[in-house]
């Protein structure tokens, strides 16, 4: 079967091509680098069989010929490889003799290109590579060759005098004897220089300098690997077009707490305005099994929760029933969430509230005529508005849809926390189950969805500091670019 060397970008997994994520989707077999980004193997098939051929840290990597073997014989077994390198597989990355290897062992090969760390850390430091007044020719380059070697392949005067932008790989630990190599060769000390580090990832970097300093600057900074050097007069333009810097949420680290199956949504916003998400999720929720409800006995059905509209419909649907099974009652719903959730299974709600508390609800169910209400929600939710609605002489059903259980935090999540700015909660029990495996590291910010949540981090003994005015979702980023404004150092 075919081998495809695939191009995995510089990082952001947003960079990975549409076709190379439905290979990584299709793969029996992915042999990977490290520096490919970590999310690309999450859409790996359960089955698919990964194999990690990079540097187990600061160890030697799996020797080239041993690759070249193993891609030949699975992909000689009919199983569809992916071979995936960080930015584009022709680009510094041994692509070539990949190709070379499978051409003479028969096997056919695809190559799938991606967006080259010189390209991708440019863009996202903000240096046009080529510029109409400033550069016309861009020259990547390896500065794996040691210019003091006689042997080097790199003819350092030609380099000197390339008539454009420079972009210097692997070169971190040589960039000292590059830049006096260049200068010897005639290139101009004072031209502007930028080191990347870790382009197009959350925590960037950027430093900024001339050919002559930029060494000294880098060495001061403490840069390290992976990062990348650029040099020409197109460096300085990133101090017009910087962007990435300058996103809201730029170089905050916000954990995020609620189950890993509400979190994605949550994360890829974080992640959109700048920030480092560490995904730590301390509760799972739990389906309880159940017959479906007689919809039609009641007038008034309550959703206190986007989990509590999937489950109610699944169980509508087991039962060959759908959303006409709602035709009779009005539907209220807690909030914003809630609401889409019902929009999406073609319910309008009827009723929702300002505040997207349950004493909201109750408070905007007031006028409302009630004789039997449904209230479906999570099995340990509070009793607020079951007991509002009783008092006021209704017949209240609850039922249960879902328990909300702790997830223990990972080692990995637990490690991350520690460099955690901000640590968000959206529920109470989200602090509930997060205070019985982790704790808040004393440097982040603690940040509560609302007033019931900020009651509950209360009684263990935390003080939010962010309370969203708004309590859902888009309350809470607006309340996090507010503080981190106010808070974060870029
Ligand atoms: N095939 C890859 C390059 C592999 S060589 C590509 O096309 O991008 C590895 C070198 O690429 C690193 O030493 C570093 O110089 C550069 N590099 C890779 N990822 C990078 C990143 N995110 N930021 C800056 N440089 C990066």
């Amino acid at each position: 079967m075919t081998v495809y060397l695939v191009g995995a970008g510089p990082g952001d997994p947003g960079l990975l091509t549409a076709r190379a994520a439905h290979l990584i989707a299709s793969a029996d077999v992915i042999v990977y680098d490290r520096l490919i980004p970590v999310q690309a193997l999450t859409g790996a098939r359960e089955e698919a069989e990964l194999v990690y051929v990079g540097k187990a840290g600061g160890g030697e990597s799996v020797a080239q010929a041993e690759i070249q073997r193993l891609l030949v014989a699975r992909g000689g077994a009919g199983k569809l490889v992916v071979r995936l390198k960080g930015g584009d597989p022709f680009v510094f990355g041994r692509g070539g003799e990949e190709a070379e290897a499978l051409r003479a062992a028969g096997i056919p090969y695809e190559v799938v290109p991606g967006v080259t760390a010189g390209v991708g850390a440019a863009a996202y430091a903000g240096i046009p590579l080529t510029h109409r007044d400033a550069a016309s020719a861009v020259a990547f380059v390896t500065g794996h060759e040691d210019p003091d070697k006689p042997e080097s392949a790199l003819n350092w005067t030609a380099l000197a005098s390339f008539p454009g932008t420079l972009v210097f790989y692997m070169g971190v630990r040589r960039l000292a004897g590059i830049a006096e190599a260049l200068i010897a060769g005639g290139r101009d000390p004072g031209e502007p220089a930028a080191v990347v580090e870790r382009g197009t990832l959350p925590n960037q970097r950027v430093i900024s300098g001339t050919l002559l300093s930029i060494a000294a600057d880098a060495a001061v900074a403490g840069v390290k690997a992976p990062a990348l050097t650029v040099i020409g007069a197109v460096a300085a333009l990133r101090e017009r077009l910087a962007w990435f810097e300058a996103r809201p949420l730029a170089g905050a680290t916000v954990a995020v707490t609620r189950a890993r199956a509400q979190a994605s949504e949550l994360a890829a916003r974080l992640a959109a305005l700048g920030a480092a998400v560490i995904e730590a999720p301390a509760i799972r929720i739990v389906p309880l099994d159940g017959p479906a409800p007689e919809l039609s006995r009641y007038d008034l059905v309550c959703l206190t929760s986007p989990n509590g509209v999937r489950l109610l419909f699944e169980r509508l649907s087991s039962a060959r029933l759908d959303a006409r099974a709602l035709g009779g009652a009005r539907v209220a719903a807690i909030g914003p969430g809630t609401a889409g959730a019902l929009r999406d299974h073609g319910v309008i709600a009827d009723v929702v509230p300002e505040r997207f508390v349950a004493e909201g609800l109750v408070e905007a169910l007031r006028g409302l005529p009630v004789r039997r209400a449904l209230v479906a929600r999570a099995a340990d939710a509070r009793d607020v508005l079951p007991d509002a609605l009783r008092a006021r002489g209704a017949d209240v059903d609850v039922l249960a849809l879902y328990e909300t259980v702790a997830e223990p935090l990972s080692e990995g999540a637990l490690a991350a926390l520690e460099h955690a700015d901000y640590v968000t909660f959206t529920s109470s029990s989200t602090v509930r189950f997060f205070m019985q495996s982790g704790r808040v590291p004393l440097a982040a910010r603690v940040v509560s969805i609302g007033p019931v949540t900020s009651a509950t981090l209360r009684e263990h003994g935390m003080e939010p500091d962010v309370e969203a005015a708004q309590h859902d979702i888009d309350g809470l980023i607006d309340a996090l670019i507010r503080d981190a404004a106010a808070h974060v150092s870029r």
